[in-house]
């Protein structure tokens, strides 16, 4: 049988987080290093968490070799936890339904391949009450350096399945999946509009996840056969 593994991104894909993520590492930084800005110096874009975290310490007056990364990482979990609760992320349209008909569905398996830590995304997911669709996770920062590893280690999870696909909205979800042979459908409810993903390479480009049965037939469709092991 036809077992779809379906790897989503979460921020500007499943959820809109309102910039929760950034105000939680500035405070992370500020708490733990006595340097908030070093942020701004860096290049947020499709950069998983730890080479985020790696880049901003280069610009804080703390040595690298002397940053205690664990304190950092748990003052960044502590303060997302706050910033979360204060504001809650902001579902996407038709991405509840969506996660449900797949959910039910036998023909997909549901896992993450997230630019995020495991940690922040059970926080930003559970805030919302998505993170039940992932009990059996995916791919995260702590996986690995980059996005193509953080989508092999979602493949692990689900060794059972016979095809796949990735779920993103930027185009460097899309060079990942097409790293890793894997078709993407891109999502324009992030950053970047649907002209762009396009140009990016993106095997299916659609403005929302808001026509649940439509996603799930397009991903049916496109998902790439594969076989482990990774
Ligand atoms: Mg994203």
């Amino acid at each position: 049988m036809t077992k779809i593994i379906a790897i989503f991104d979460i921020d500007g894909t499943l959820i809109d987080a309102r910039g929760a993520g950034h105000r939680a590492m500035r405070q992370a930084f500020r708490e733990v290093l006595g340097e908030p800005d070093a942020l701004n110096r860096a290049d947020f874009a499709g950069r998983t968490d730890w080479p985020l975290f790696w880049e901003a310490a280069v610009h804080t007056r703390v040595p690298t070799a002397l940053i205690d990364w664990a304190a950092v990482q748990a003052a960044y979990f502590s303060q997302l936890s706050t910033e979360l609760a204060n504001s809650p992320p902001t579902v996407l349209p038709g991405v509840g339904e969506l996660l449900f008909a797949l959910a039910a569905s036998k023909h997909f398996l549901l896992r993450l391949g997230t630019g995020n830590f495991y940690r922040s995304a059970c926080l930003k997911l559970s805030a919302v009450g998505l993170w039940r669709y992932f009990p059996q996770g995916g791919g995260f920062a702590d996986d690995g350096p980059d996005r193509p590893a953080i989508l092999r280690a979602a493949r692990r999870t689900a060794p059972a399945a016979t095809h796949a696909v990735v779920i993103g909205d930027t185009p460097y979800d899309v060079e990942a999946a097409h790293a890793e042979s894997l078709a993407c459908l891109a999502v324009a409810t992030g950053r970047f509009s649907a002209d762009q993903l396009s140009r990016s390479g993106a095997d299916t480009v659609l403005e929302s996840l808001s026509d649940p049965n439509s996603v799930m037939s397009q991903l049916m469709a496109m998902a790439t056969p594969c076989a482990g092991p990774y």
